[in-house]
């Protein structure tokens, strides 16, 4: 079982931002951590918790004391394997040396950085409240506190964002040495203000071409400092794949705590309320479902095939699938051995079109 935390406090939203989280409401924070502690409460499990991910939202901004009540709480309530992965992510822009050892002492081993870009030109554009020099720092900083499983996060197909400017952003970020890393492409999601410029056609973003250039070059360069892809968007040194997210691509089961999270239970998923005032006063779930035995065979075809090495089918899975596995398989674009199901290189690049034909 795993552990998700939402921490959806930020000193100000970023210009592409769609996920739950608030600025200007750090007066709230002490009483979220209660709710958290609330929430914990009210949801024990006995299973054994494999990985803990303190998400956002910016972890960042919590307190020193209030960091380790949560951890400390966590551990209160639930039995954590003895390495068990704890990460969290952290914002250059609010992460002190102080906060890093408080999270080192609390037991996170694993640290995700936003560094998203690294020209300054291009960090404010999209919002972002730190420079790389801040990103370098914490990178420093968290090692000094002992934390040595670091990732970064990156952003490509940025509006003025040139092929070149991405290698720039590759190169500067492996001078850092991380263990792993994320590249997501820009998604620009309606009501936020580059959702609004974008339907203004003000957005000037890179066009697919350049976006397929970015992609190759991702892989070309990583690959000289030891990362492999893994999955879609995510990099790593051998041995070093994120748990917590592999756990999300294998379906296993997590509790998400905190507003707006969402759990994963057998086949019943839950969504916590959305809002924060809603979720303090301890609003329960706002949704539940339990999944069909095809909806749930749908989403481990889905989610297992973001990896790079497949994944190994159930038995339900791969009966409800044989005949568009086997017509995928025929196209070239997938393989099929024994239960494993992989995407060829072929396959990945077309992967929407491939999980469309498969929809049960
Ligand atoms: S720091 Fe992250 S969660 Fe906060 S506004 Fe920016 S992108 Fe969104």
């Amino acid at each position: 079982m795993m552990l998700y935390i939402h921490i959806p406090f930020c000193v100000r939203k970023c210009a592409y931002c769609d996920f739950v989280s608030y600025a200007g409401q750090e007066e709230r924070i002490s009483a979220y951590v209660n709710a958290l502690i609330a929430e914990m409460d009210r949801r024990p499990s006995d299973a054994l918790v494999t990985s803990v991910f303190l998400g956002g939202g910016t972890p960042s901004l919590l307190p020193q004391g209030e960091l380790t009540r949560l951890l400390t709480a966590v551990r209160a309530h639930y039995r954590l394997t003895k390495n068990c992965e704890i990460t969290s992510e952290a914002n250059p822009g609010t992460v002190t040396q102080g906060w890093l050892d408080a999270a080192a002492e609390g037991g996170v081993n694993r640290l995700s950085v936003g560094v998203q870009a690294v020209q300054p030109e291009l960090l404010r554009a999209i919002g972002r409240i730190h420079d790389f020099e801040q990103a370098r720092e914490t990178f420093a900083m968290a090692r000094r506190a002992g934390i040595r499983n670091l990732s970064a996060d990156l952003m490509y197909a940025l509006p003025g964002q040139t092929v070149g400017m991405w290698e720039q952003s590759l190169q500067a970020v492996m001078s850092l040495s991380p263990w792993h890393l994320s590249c997501y492409a820009l998604t620009v999601a309606e009501g936020t203000p580059f959702g609004t410029l974008d339907a203004q056609g003000l957005l000037p973003r890179p066009d697919e071409e350049e976006e397929m250039a970015m992609q190759a070059a991702t892989s070309r360069i990583l690959s000289v400092h030891g990362l492999y892809q893994y999955e879609v968007s995510n990099y790593a040194k051998p041995g070093c794949a994120c748990r917590h997210n592999v756990g999300y691509w294998t379906r296993k089961d997590y509790i998400g705590l905190g507003c707006a999270a969402a759990s994963l239970e057998g086949d019943v998923r839950r969504g916590n309320v959305t809002g924060l005032e809603a979720y303090i006063s301890g609003a329960p779930y706002a949704t539940e479902e339990r999944l069909t035995a095809p909806d749930a065979a749908f989403e481990e075809l889905m989610l297992g095939l973001r990896m790079v090495q497949g994944v190994e089918l159930s038995e339900t899975a791969l009966k409800l699938f044989s005949k568009g596995l086997e017509k995928q398989r025929k196209r070239g674009l997938l393989t099929v051995r024994e239960r494993r199901v992989r995407l060829t290189a072929r396959g990945f690049d077309v992967m929407n079109a491939v999980l469309a034909e498969l929809m049960p």
